[in-house]
């Protein structure tokens, strides 16, 4: 069920979703918004409020949303694509179209450095990056938005590659420590060139993940100074809590926390990040495909865990998985607000939850029910087929 983007309709959309029973914004300033539907106009959010006052005449599509909740769409900050579908890591195929069914409509990647046979010199590793960057651009399995395109640096690089990479499009370096370089001060001076031509970066934190990577610490990470501190709670292996800590304390930068990480340093950076007041620093990505295998539903898994066992609230956790990304990765999506692409999933609690809502039944640590995703205002999947059934679940009208 792989579809290219330009694929969709041609003309003016109008898209109507009403009868929302829970509008969560993605937004940690204000979470849960008072409104029962959403209008949105050619991919991009027009209005937002109560049925009677917003316009809803001349929609091409309208949902009714049954009376479950409206989230914006999930991403996923922390990905591994290697080409289209298909990922050798665990010979799958469709694994993007499985994460969508669980609600992630866009994806990040920290380095297809699954790709067989990656090159290590400059000019491959260039071109590889060049390369994912236009194709996962050209081709979006389900519509969902992929972010790819992210070099793994190597000690030979010199400013002039980081500047080459930025005009040809590139917009995100791979995690440093993947490659050659595992020092701070070359990992500095490297990340700075990134930034100076627009170029985001990450870095593995923790021990090596599979054989052939190594370890990274505090030292390191803090030395590197990337935007996002990648998988905070290792991946798998995670730094002892004290070196978290110091991390947390002495950086402003994004902290990621990864489902295929450790789950208790999950927990432990949430509580440090929470006493800090910087809840908007924390992130969710799955770091997969790994030796894990694929997670389609790794980020509800993720926004459960951190609710349930975090102590967070249930509308809270999911803006670590929306918004805060969103704003950390400057995308035009994870936020319910006007002037936003209209990146949308519909999920209410899942049936027999012992919960009595979706927001409780995920405080207990449940899994939603997804039934429908929309990217761009397109209708991209009815009911999930990962997701345990939703309770209330939301239909095409016309
Ligand atoms: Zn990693």
């Amino acid at each position: 069920m792989a579809h290219d983007a330009p694929s969709g309709p041609t003309g003016p959309t109008k898209l109507v979703i009403r009868n929302i029973g829970l509008l969560l914004s993605g937004d940690l300033e204000k979470p849960i918004l008072d409104a029962d539907t959403i209008v949105a106009e050619n991919s991009r959010i027009t209005a937002i409020g109560r049925l009677k006052d917003v316009d809803t005449e001349g929609a091409t599509t309208l949902i009714d949303a049954n009376g479950a909740a409206v989230t914006p769409g999930l991403i996923d900050s922390h990905v591994h694509p290697v080409a289209g579908d298909w990922t050798p890591r665990q010979s799958q195929l469709n694994w993007i179209d499985s994460f969508l069914h669980g609600g992630v409509t866009t994806m990040i990647s920290a380095g297809e450095v699954h790709y067989p046979g990656r090159p290590r010199d400059v000019v491959g590793l260039k071109a590889l990056a060049i390369t994912a960057q236009r194709t996962f651009t050209n081709f979006r399995p389900g519509g969902v938005k992929i972010h790819a395109g992210a070099p793994v640096i190597e000690h030979e690089m010199v400013e002039e590659d980081f500047k080459e990479l930025a005009a040809a499009g590139v917009k995100l370096l791979g995690e440093v420590g993947l490659g050659g370089v595992k020092d701070g001060p070359t990992a500095r001076k490297m990340v700075g060139w990134a930034r100076k031509y627009g170029i985001q970066s990450t870095i593995h934190t923790g021990g090596p993940s599979i054989p052939g990577s190594g370890l990274i610490d505090k030292d390191v990470v803090l030395e590197a100074d990337t935007d996002v501190v990648g998988h905070i709670n290792g991946g798998h292996t995670a730094l002892p809590d004290s070196q978290i800590r110091c991390i947390c304390e002495g950086c402003k930068r994004g902290l990621e926390l990864v489902h295929n990480g450790n789950e208790r340093s999950a927990l432990y950076t949430l509580r440090i990040a929470k006493e800090m007041g910087d809840l908007n620093r924390v992130i969710l990505g799955t770091d997969a495909p790994a030796g894990s295998g694929v997670q389609p539903l790794g980020i509800l898994r993720m926004v459960s865990l951190l609710s349930s066992l975090g102590d967070l609230p249930a509308e809270v956790a999911f803006c670590l998985a929306t918004g805060n990304t969103a704003r950390m990765r400057a995308l035009d999506c994870g936020i319910i607000e006007v002037g936003r692409t209209a990146d949308f999933v519909i999920m209410d609690t899942a049936q027999h939850s012992a919960g009595r809502n979706l927001l409780e039944s995920v405080q207990l640590g449940d899994l939603p029910g997804i039934g429908m995703t929309v990217i761009d205002g397109i209708v991209r999947t009815e009911r999930s087929r990962n997701t345990p059934p939703a309770t209330r679940v939301p239909f095409i009208v016309k």
